[in-house]
C-alpha cells in the first residue's frame, strides 16, 4: 500500500494543526506549511514526530506562486511524491462594510484565500493523476460556512473567497475524478482559533454563539475530523462534496 503524504497549508495553528495531529496519529507523513511562526510549525512538526511518522515544517507564502513551487519541489525531495492535500491556509481582515472596501485588501484576500487553492490544486494534480503515471490521492479545501451566509457587515469579501473555494472544489473535482483524484471540501463554522482575533474581534465566537443552533463554536479538532474523514478511503466514492462543519449554521 502506497504511504501517504500530506500537505496541509496554514498547519503551524487552529485547524491546519488540529488537521496535522490528527493525520499524524493515523499514520501520514506530513508537510507542514506555514508563513511566519516557525516555532509553532516546529511544534507540530514534534508531536507528528512522537507518533513515529516522518513531518517537515516548510515556510511558504502559498499566495505566491514561486512559493508554492518551491514548496511542492521540497516536499518532493524531502518526504516522496504526495497523496493528500489540505488547501487550508486563509485570513480575514479587519471586519469591514463592502463600501469601505479598498482594492489592495481584495488583492490579499484571493490571493491568499483563492490564488493558493488553486495553485496547490495544479501542483498536486500534475503529481497525483493517474494518466500522468501519479498513484492518485485525495484534496480537501477549506472553505466556511461564509460561503453560504455571505457574512455580511464582517467580511463580505472572506465570504464571496470561500464561494470561489466551492466553485474551485466542484469544478476540479470533476475534471479529475477519472484520473483518480477525488476533491472535496469542509465548510466550517465559528471555530475557536486565533482568526477572529486577526479580524479584530478576539471574542467573536463567544458573541455569536447564542445564534448557532448548537449554542456553542466548534473546535478544530472536530474539524479535523472531517478532513481526515475525506481524505481517508473510507470517503472512496465521495467527490465534489462538501461537509458543513457548523453545528447547524
Ligand atoms: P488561524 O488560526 O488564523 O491559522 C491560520 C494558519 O494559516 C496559520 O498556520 C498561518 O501561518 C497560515 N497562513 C496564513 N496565511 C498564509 C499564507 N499566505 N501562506 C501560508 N500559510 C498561511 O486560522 P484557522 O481559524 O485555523 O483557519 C484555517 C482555515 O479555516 C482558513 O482557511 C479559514 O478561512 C477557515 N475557517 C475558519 C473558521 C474559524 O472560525 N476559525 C471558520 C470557517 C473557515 P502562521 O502561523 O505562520 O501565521
Amino acid at each position: 500500500m502506497t504511504q501517504p503524504i500530506a500537505l496541509i497549508t496554514g498547519a503551524s495553528r487552529g485547524i491546519g494543526a488540529a488537521t496535522a495531529q490528527l493525520l499524524a496519529q493515523r499514520g501520514y507523513d506530513l508537510a507542514i506549511n506555514y508563513q511566519h511562526n516557525a516555532a509553532a510549525a516546529n511544534e507540530v512538526v514534534a508531536a507528528a514526530h512522537s507518533h513515529g511518522v516522518r513531518a517537515v515544517a516548510i515556510q511558504a507564502d502559498v499566495s505566491q506562486e514561486s512559493d508554492v513551487v518551491h514548496l511542492f519541489k521540497r516536499i518532493d525531495d524531502e518526504l516522496g511524491t504526495i497523496t493528500a492535500l489540505v488547501n487550508n491556509a486563509g485570513i480575514v481582515q479587519p471586519q469591514t462594510r463592502v463600501e469601505w472596501i479598498t482594492e489592495d485588501r481584495l488583492d490579499l484576500m484571493y490571493r491568499t484565500n483563492v490564488n493558493s487553492a488553486f495553485l496547490c490544486c495544479r501542483e498536486a494534480v500534475t503529481r497525483m493523476a493517474t494518466d500522468k503515471g501519479g498513484q492518485g490521492g485525495a484534496i480537501v479545501n477549506v472553505s466556511s460556512a461564509a460561503s453560504r451566509l455571505g457574512a455580511p457587515n464582517e467580511y463580505v469579501d472572506y465570504a464571496a473567497s470561500k464561494a470561489a473555494v466551492d466553485a474551485l472544489t466542484k469544478g476540479l473535482s470533476l475534471e479529475v475524478a477519472a484520473q483518480g483524484i477525488r476533491v472535496n471540501a469542509v465548510r466550517p463554522g465559528l471555530i475557536e482559533t486565533e482568526i477572529h482575533a486577526s479580524g479584530g474581534e478576539p471574542d467573536r465566537v463567544a458573541r455569536m454563539a447564542p445564534a448557532i443552533p448548537m449554542q456553542r463554536g466548534g473546535t478544530a479538532e472536530e474539524v479535523a475530523q472531517s478532513i481526515a474523514w475525506l481524505l481517508s478511503d473510507e470517503a472512496s466514492y465521495i467527490t465534489g462534496s462538501f461537509i458543513d462543519a457548523a453545528g447547524g449554521r
